[in-house]
C-alpha cells in the first residue's frame, strides 16, 4: 500500500524518514551511565589501578579533554575513549589492550537502551510506507539493540566523517535509499543538530519534544512539532483522510 498526501499537506511527497536516536527513540543518559558504571566494574576487576584512581566523572573528564586536544576526532566518540583509555593505560603501565577491550564492554552495554513505548509499534506501522533510515551523532549499534529489524539502514557520525549540524549523515540516508533529501523528513530532539541541521540540508523538519522544551527563539522553527511518534503517526496517516 503506499500513501498519497493531498498536494497542501505539509509533508506531500515524502518517503524517506531519517530518525535521530538519542533522546529521540531511547533516553541516552540512563544506558551511558550503566554502560561507564559496566567499565568501571571491568576496571575494579582487570586493571585495579585505573579504577581505585578514576571514579566515573573524572574519567568522564579526561575524555573530554581528549575531545577537546583532538577537534578532528570531534565526531568518533569511540575513537575519543579509546584514545582516553589508552593515554590512562600507559599513564600506569597497563597494556592498550586494556582501553580496546574497556571500549568494547562499553559498546556492548551502549546498545542496552530501552526504547521509549510507543516507538517500536510506530516504527513498524511506518516501515511499510516510508524508507525509515536512522542517523545517530552517537554510537549504538542499531541492530545490537532492542529495534533491531525496524529500519532499512542505520547511519552513525563516526562511519561517515561528520556529526549533524553537518548534513553528511543525511546524504548518506539519501545514497542508501536513492531517496533525494527534498523527498525526506528527518525526526530529532535537538532543535540546532537536527532540527535546524535537517532544514538547512533541504528535509523537512519534525522536532521531537517529549519534555514540553520551549523552542530556542534564535532558530526558525520546525516544520512540524510533536510530543511522541503517535503524534507523528497521526499527521502522516491525515493523507489518507484528505
Ligand atoms: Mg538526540
Amino acid at each position: 500500500m503506499s500513501w498519497h498526501l493531498a498536494p497542501s499537506h505539509p509533508f506531500s511527497g515524502v518517503r524517506l524518514l531519517t530518525f535521530d536516536l538519542d533522546d529521540t527513540l531511547w533516553p541516552c543518559l540512563p544506558t551511558i551511565q550503566a554502560a561507564e558504571q559496566e567499565v568501571h566494574a571491568w576496571f575494579a576487576d582487570s586493571a585495579p589501578v585505573l579504577a581505585s584512581e578514576y571514579d566515573i566523572d573524572s574519567l568522564r573528564a579526561h575524555r573530554q579533554q581528549v575531545a577537546r586536544e583532538n577537534p578532528h576526532m570531534a565526531h568518533d566518540l569511540s575513537a575519543i575513549r579509546i584514545h582516553s583509555y589508552r593515554q590512562l593505560a600507559e599513564r600506569h603501565g597497563l597494556p592498550a589492550e586494556v582501553a580496546h577491550e574497556a571500549n568494547s564492554i562499553f559498546r556492548r552495554a551502549r546498545n542496552r537502551v530501552t526504547p521509549y513505548q510507543e516507538v517500536r509499534e510506530v516504527l513498524g506501522s511506518l516501515r511499510g510506507h516510508f524508507q525509515l533510515v536512522a542517523v545517530s551523532n552517537g554510537n549504538a549499534q542499531i541492530e545490537k539493540t532492542p529495534l533491531a529489524g525496524c529500519f532499512h539502514f542505520a547511519f552513525m557520525a563516526e562511519q561517515v566523517g561528520a556529526a549533524k549540524p553537518d548534513p553528511a549523515l543525511f546524504h548518506a540516508a539519501s545514497d542508501a535509499t536513492g531517496i533525494p533529501l527534498n523527498a525526506a523528513a528527518h525526526v530529532g530532539d535537538d532543535p540546532e543538530r537536527d532540527v535546524d541541521a535537517a532544514r538547512r540540508a533541504g528535509l523537512r523538519s519534525v522536532w521531537i519534544n517529549r519534555d514540553g522544551s520551549e523552542w530556542p527563539g534564535a532558530l526558525p522553527g520546525p516544520d512540524l512539532q510533536v510530543r511522541d511518534l503517535y503524534a507523528l503517526r497521526d499527521m502522516l496517516m491525515r493523507r489518507e483522510e484528505s
